[in-house]
């Protein structure tokens, strides 16, 4: 074992990061898996990200005694990204970074890692998987966690060192490097992760614009209303917010130089982030044969359409029976409860995934929370003044929540997400009137 030496990201050497070293980060000698017991069971779980992480663990707790092998593309510990766009960035001091279980955990669970290798294919008829360096591990049941991909802008520059994607620790570390010596940042991109690191960049002191395709912030995924309550948020800490704006070519010089807008303005730039969604990694289900639209379709069971092949997490396009449909989330709650009840339900318990979905963003002093998934945000009601920065707004269809969202009201959220888990009905009235507590509705 010894220190990785050198980690390249997108072009930008990273490993000299003060967080990379704290962290430790250790490359793992494998051992050739030997099957010593041909009775038990092997459950390989493919995607050593978040849901991957939780799911091996959780296979354990269910009491699986048989074998299991994680195997991740990326060389770490499966571990939480949601600080990558924050706490990362904003280089908070003594930040402690959340690997899900510390490496220990995995050799005393007896959980088998191959980390820093892919899987390659899968043969459903012969229960094998294949990663890239040969190895083949045959399976009697197997787990997809394999996530999302950055989605690439396909336009001239995007190759050019200076120009970040955010999807992985390595991806944050690079771009936290260059946020210490950028002055002008441009992020391409006004959805969550887009907001997030411009919010981390003005926090560092760079001068940072947002270029948004669209004529709002946070597209359909929220209310026009909350669009505007964060394009005020980010111009009141003096982002400079483009909306209509989109990016046709990214120039350098001697160094970046900038990006050209499609109306043919010229913005410097020293550093660019592109955030514009990220596409569910399927390239392996796809190849096996499985069910795939807008991700691996699963049921309420988390069961693709090979009754021994799961998934759960961004990957997924799954039957949520509270919401009513196939949806696709990329969310924290999903990608940790979704893996928790895939591998219960390996395990043989027959408990269906079936949660409020739920997501948050943390955006300088806001907390935005979202629950529910509703067709449409239009009609919101709502309770308190969004102007004053603390607000919740509830979408209703006849009568039951289907729909919520709270700035900077966690508390309301966590009461309204208990109401929409009961399917009770409410009226618009009772919603809106601050006379009536939200604690006292959801007992009712
Ligand atoms: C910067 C950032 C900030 C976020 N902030 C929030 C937030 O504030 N709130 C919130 O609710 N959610 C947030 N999210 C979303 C949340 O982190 C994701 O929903 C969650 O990480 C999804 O977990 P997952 O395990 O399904 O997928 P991933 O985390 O994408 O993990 C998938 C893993 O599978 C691996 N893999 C893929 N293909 C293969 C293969 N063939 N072989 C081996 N391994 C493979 C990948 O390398 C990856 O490590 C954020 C995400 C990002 C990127």
């Amino acid at each position: 074992m010894h220190i990785v030496q050198t980690i390249v990201s997108r072009g930008t050497i990273v490993s000299s990061h003060p967080l990379y070293i704290s962290l430790g980060f250790k490359t793992k000698i494998h051992k050739v898996f030997n099957r010593d017991h041909m009775s038990k069971q092997r459950y390989v779980v493919i995607g050593a990200g978040h849901a991957g992480g939780r799911a091996v663990e959780a296979m354990r707790m269910a009491g699986f005694e048989g074998d299991i092998v994680l195997v991740g593309a990326e060389q770490h510990l499966p571990y939480e990204r949601p600080p990558l766009s924050k706490e990362v960035l904003q280089a908070r001091p003594g930040y402690e970074f959340p690997f899900i279980r510390p490496q220990e955990y995995y050799k005393e669970q007896n959980v088998e890692l191959r980390l820093g290798i892919a899987a390659t294919s899968i043969s459903s008829a012969e229960r094998l998987v294949t990663l890239a360096d040969g190895e083949k591990l045959s399976f009697d049941k197997l787990l997809l966690t394999t996530g999302g991909s950055v989605r690439d802008l396909t336009i001239p520059g995007v190759g050019h060192m200076g120009v970040h994607y955010l999807r992985t620790l390595e991806d944050s570390l690079a771009i936290e490097a260059a946020l210490a010596d950028a002055k002008d940042v441009i992020v391409i991109g006004g959805g969550f992760i887009g907001l997030e690191v411009a919010a981390s960049a003005r926090q560092r002191g760079c001068n940072v614009k947002v270029l948004e395709i669209s004529n709002r912030l946070l597209g359909r995924g929220v209310p026009p209303s909350v669009s505007d309550y964060f394009l005020n948020l980010h111009q009141s800490h003096n982002v400079d917010v483009r909306l209509n704006t989109g990016v046709k070519s990214i120039e350098r010089g001697d160094h970046l130089s900038g990006v050209v807008t499609s109306s043919g303005d010229v913005m410097p730039a020293d550093l660019i982030v592109i955030g514009i969604g990220i596409v569910p990694e399927t390239k392996l289900a796809e190849q096996t044969g499985l069910k795939i639209d807008n991700g691996i379709v699963v049921n309420e069971f988390c069961q693709t359409s090979d009754p021994l092949i799961f998934a759960a997490g961004d990957v997924t396009n799954h039957y949520n029976p509270l919401v009513g449909r196939h949806i696709r989330l990329e969310a924290w709650q999903c990608a940790q409860n979704m893996a928790i009840a895939a591998a219960k339900i390996m395990c043989g318990d027959k408990t269906p995934y079936a949660e409020v979905p739920w997501m948050w963003s943390d955006q300088f002093d806001s907390n935005l929370q979202v629950a529910g998934m509703p067709e449409t945000w239009d009609n919101i009601v709502p309770r308190g003044d969004l102007a004053s920065g603390k607000f919740t707004g509830f979408v209703l269809q006849d009568g039951k929540i289907t729909g919520a969202i709270s700035i900077n009201q966690p508390r309301d959220l966590r009461l309204v997400r208990r109401m929409m888990d009961t399917g009770k009905s409410y009226t618009a009235d009772e919603l809106t009137d601050e006379s009536i507590s939200l604690r006292e509705l959801s007992k009712r």
